[in-house]
């Protein structure tokens, strides 16, 4: 049966004194609560620090820029960007809701077959594709986004091999001379046209001519399927995807001029951004309620599409969009438990600190990025101003002048948004361990990522024998 027909798996709103989002929000007992779990409760029954992540708002999230955009397009594929959140349970649920995947790399594009996506709807990007990779895609039937001139050479020799009918698509290197004027308010800097020039993504004009020209030309199976684009965090506003959506319509038209090839798709990759009224969304106080929500992002840029086609009488493409931070960020949480609390009362500063570190965030480098709540006194009145720091030797500051209530040794803190860019990034400095992850459906909790444990940071160290039969080490263990 397609997932279409089926029916969706419902969501129920809970009831919430103040709502970070649908699924988030403070509940009666002035607790943070997550669907239909205090938060307080997670944190006592699986421990800290800890990812938990909504089912519902995951879902939630999904569903409302899928119809955002459906509603603006006549064809629209959604693909979960998977880096965003590795989770194999995320994506068994990306595939219940019908989505498909971008994926960079074998071990990615592994998760995510192993979880049964549908590979029709998958992508697989990336500068330096390997054969096993290559293999891996053109085996199960994965569009392979060609981002490298002898990436041809490995795919023809591939699909020859293996028989297989190939799916290919080109990432292209957008001129963007319409955003010379737009500024990313992502992690890069610089005017768009001049970060595109000067990353390693993409392949310019002429190379996107010369690789259509090839695949047409070749003698292996190899199917025409899509152009490619996406630039991180293009910017918070929707106008900026349209006219990045036109520039890709302008080069499928040129392109079929050239080649006669009429590119039967486009995939405007991610970057799609949400805001927080509190005002401390992904870019800090730059993402508050005035960015585009993704009625808008979907409506201009599926506006832009057809006025771009029309005007050059190019044959409306299937719309591949490829969300990831808009889809996990808001439908995850991490939970710190507070420990040493320090101040120097005549400066007024004060440190409260936490067992969650910037290894288990690792974009608190981006000042505001997070709101931060402290979970067992959400509905409390701020009464002071804090910095929020975790516990490895950077500086570690989780979140600067924060104004909170009064916070002891126990109390528990919550950073929104973490469900992007948080697991998947998360490092071992200080031979640190990672955090458990724990999904949320109503009120059941399940662990969904393990907790790490010493022997998984260490274990793959080795002493060679020289050092350790010179080593005190040896004696100390052998007593
Ligand atoms: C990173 C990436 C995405 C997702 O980006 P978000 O900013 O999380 O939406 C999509 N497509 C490609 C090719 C990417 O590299």
């Amino acid at each position: 049966m397609p997932t279409s027909a089926k029916k969706e798996f419902p969501l129920h709103r809970p009831s919430f004194s103040y709502n970070y989002s649908e699924f988030i929000g403070i509940g009666d007992n002035g607790h943070l609560w997550m669907e239909g779990c205090d938060c307080a409760e997670l944190a006592k029954s699986f421990g800290t620090p800890l990812y938990v992540m909504s089912e519902a708002q995951l879902r939630h999230n999904y569903r409302r820029f899928r119809d955002a955009f459906t509603a603006a397009y006549h064809s629209v594929e959604i693909l979960f960007a998977n880096k965003s959140n590795n989770g194999l349970a995320i994506r068994h649920i990306m595939n219940q809701e019908g989505a498909g995947g971008d994926c960079f790399g074998y071990n990615e594009m592994y998760l995510a077959l192993l979880a049964g996506s549908d590979p029709n709807k998958m992508a697989l990007n990336g500068s330096n594709k390997e054969p096993a990779e290559i293999e891996l895609a053109i085996a199960n039937g994965v569009c392979v986004n060609i981002d490298a001139m002898d990436e041809i050479d490995m795919i023809e020799e591939t699909a020859r091999r293996l028989g297989r009918e190939t799916h290919v698509g080109v990432r292209v290197k957008l001129e963007l001379p319409e955003l010379k004027d737009h500024h990313s308010t992502g992690v890069h800097h610089g005017a768009m046209p001049d970060i595109v020039r000067h990353e390693k993504w993409g392949m310019t004009y002429d190379q996107a001519v010369e690789l259509v020209e090839r695949i047409q030309n070749s003698d292996a199976d190899l199917v025409l399927h899509e152009l490619h684009f996406h630039l991180s965090r293009l910017d918070n506003q929707a106008d900026a995807f349209a006219l990045m959506a036109r520039d890709m319509v302008r080069w499928a038209a040129k392109l079929k001029d050239d080649t006669g090839w009429a590119a039967p798709c486009i995939d405007l990759g991610g970057g799609w951004t949400f805001g927080r009224k509190e005002k401390t969304g992904p870019r800090g106080g730059v993402d508050d309620e005035r960015v585009s929500s993704y009625e808008v992002y979907g409506r201009e840029v599926g506006l832009a599409v057809k006025d771009e086609c029309k005007k050059l009488n190019f044959p409306l493409p299937t719309l591949r969009i490829e969300p990831g931070r808009a889809i996990s960020g808001p439908a995850g949480i991490s939970i710190g438990q507070v420990g040493a609390v320090k101040d120097w009362p005549e400066k007024g500063l004060k440190w409260v600190n936490l067992d969650l570190s910037g290894n288990h965030v690792p974009w608190i480098t981006i000042p505001h990025h997070y709101h931060i709540v402290p979970v067992n006194k959400a509905a409390e009145t701020p009464k002071e101003t804090v910095d929020i720091v975790g516990p490895i030797c950077t500086h570690d500051i989780l979140g600067s002048s924060r104004e909170m209530p009064e916070l002891v040794r126990g109390d528990l803190i919550a950073m929104l948004d973490t469900g992007c860019y948080a697991e998947s990034l998360a490092a071992n400095f200080n031979a640190q361990c990672k955090p458990a992850t724990v999904l949320v459906s109503g009120e059941t909790a399940e662990v969904i990522t393990e907790r790490e444990r010493l022997t998984d940071v260490i274990g793959r160290f080795r002493v060679p024998a020289r050092l350790l039969g010179a080593s005190q080490a040896l004696h100390g263990v052998l007593n």
